[in-house]
């Protein structure tokens, strides 16, 4: 038997509700009954987003509502700051060139958070700067940057706007929007909203709107404000993912039903109890000083092999994890924890690395991660 089990950060398990419900028969998408669906959905998705603004859905993968919040937001002329730590960080700055717009980088070392003083320095120095592209969760490294304080910074400029990928943020940890006054945040559907890849969400801010009144870059599909007169019809403008968007109103009502706090926290219980385990076997946190709850970064101690390690992983328990990207390569694996993970599904993965390190002679004692594991679940 081979039973399989994915830790990545996204695509994630999910859970059999919403599996479900996608395999029911597909309905049209300008039925009514389509429509309704829609609307549970709009609403669902607001309370996700913490906002009182629309959250348009996109049938893409969570980059296509990236490069949406580039083509929509900034105009020829514009400069962008993007918040470079990681992999994810450099996709803005090359949505950035892909539409010929100047963007000034921040580089972060890996596995650290932006300063936001960094920031306040860039937006002084230059006046064309007109939206920060951070991440909420750079999930190739494991680190969350400070969205609250980079956004208090932005929003003391009329005409300047902060955009958050926050992939692996929304509904993972608190990242309320309209309280924060943060301007665009953009999602998706494969991480913590319990579906298959295949959506990409993005809501925006008045003052976000406005840029968009007068954005001129060229676009098509990913035209908000296109979307926004179809969203508010419960309609969307072209085909959407149909048997996904029936799956995404079953996981908001998982969502609603569990409750926001009540979520956070179990995403804080998961990921700080896998870094104490990753801890008491020895092995260091790529990300100790600002850790994301959404993924564990942990390093491959000296003398062992990751990609071997991740290989192994999934040869003999059927678990994928996720290896280090580029400069990372080799030195860490990322356990995920975001969406729909309980507790055992930690234990699980812990003593697969114990008896995986084990086998390729890292030397620690049997049982000291899961017990490590253990304590730090019950404390909560
Ligand atoms: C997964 C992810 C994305 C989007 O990747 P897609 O493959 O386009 O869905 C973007 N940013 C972050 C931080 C992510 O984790």
């Amino acid at each position: 038997m081979e039973k399989k089990y994915l830790f990545s950060p996204g695509p994630t398990m999910l859970p059999p509700e919403v599996l479900l419900k996608m395999a029911e028969p597909i309905m049209h998408h300008r039925e009514p009954e389509f429509e309704k669906i829609f609307a549970e959905i709009r609403e669902g998705l607001k309370y996700l987003f913490q906002t009182k603004n629309e959250v348009l859905v996109f049938t893409s993968s969570g980059t296509g509502a990236m490069e949406g919040a580039v083509s929509n937001i900034l105009s020829r002329g514009d400069k962008a700051l993007v918040i470079r730590g990681g992999k994810f960080g450099e996709r803005w700055g090359e949505v950035c060139k892909a539409y010929g717009i100047e963007f000034i980088p921040i580089d972060v070392e890996w596995g650290k958070a932006v300063e936001p003083e960094s920031i306040r320095k860039a937006l002084e120095s230059d006046p064309a700067i007109r939206a920060v592209y951070t991440q909420a969760s750079e999930t190739s490294t494991g680190v969350r940057h400070p969205i609250r304080e980079i956004a208090e910074i932005v929003n003391r400029y009329e005409d300047k706007v902060i955009v958050v990928d926050a992939i692996t943020g929304i509904g993972v940890f608190d990242i309320p929007m309209d309280q924060w006054g943060i301007d665009v945040v953009v999602s998706g559907s494969q991480k913590a909203l319990m579906l298959p890849p295949g959506l990409a969400f993005a809501s925006l801010s008045e003052k976000a709107w406005r840029l968009v009144e007068r954005s001129n870059l060229p676009k098509f599909y990913f035209d908000f404000k296109k979307e926004l007169k179809s969203t508010k019809k419960n309609q969307s403008s072209y085909t959407p993912a149909i048997s996904l968007f029936v799956g995404l109103r079953e996981s908001l009502n998982m969502i609603r039903k569990e409750g926001l706090e009540p979520l956070f926290r179990r995403h804080e219980k998961l990921a700080k109890a896998t870094r104490e385990a990753a801890k008491a076997l020895g092995l260091g946190l790529y990300a100790p000083d600002s850790p994301s709850n959404a993924v564990t970064a942990v390093k491959i101690p000296e003398g062992i092999d990751g990609e071997r390690l991740k290989d192994l992983f999934f040869e003999r328990f059927g678990i994928t994890v996720a290896e280090g990207q580029d400069r990372a390569k080799g030195k860490i694996i990322r356990i995920a924890h975001l969406g729909y993970y309980g507790r055992l599904d930690m234990v699980m993965v812990i003593s697969a690395l114990e008896m995986l390190l084990k086998e390729m002679g890292h030397r620690f004692e049997l049982g000291t991660g899961v017990r490590r594991l253990e304590e730090v679940l019950m404390e909560f």
